[in-house]
């Protein structure tokens, strides 16, 4: 089961936009639990990004330290 987190978050973040299929970062939007309204920075278009509450910030705050590759 601990596995099926770790691929929970890898597939959070490199997310691609459904129009133009360019990669989005979405730390720099402010995501909450729900549906989310994401404008594509290069397309321009509008689609929904929904967050269910299993993928909860703090669990991904426990695991980010223990991966070194991690940009931040
Ligand atoms: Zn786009």
């Amino acid at each position: 089961m601990k596995k099926q987190l770790r691929e929970m978050v890898v597939q959070r973040f490199p997310y691609r936009c459904p129009y133009c299929d360019q990669p989005l970062s979405y730390e720099s939007y402010s995501l909450k639990v729900g549906e989310n309204e994401i404008v594509c920075p290069f397309c321009k278009k509008k689609f929904i990004k929904v967050i269910f509450k299993e993928i909860s910030l703090k669990k991904i705050k426990r695991i980010a330290p223990k991966r070194k590759n991690n940009p931040q």
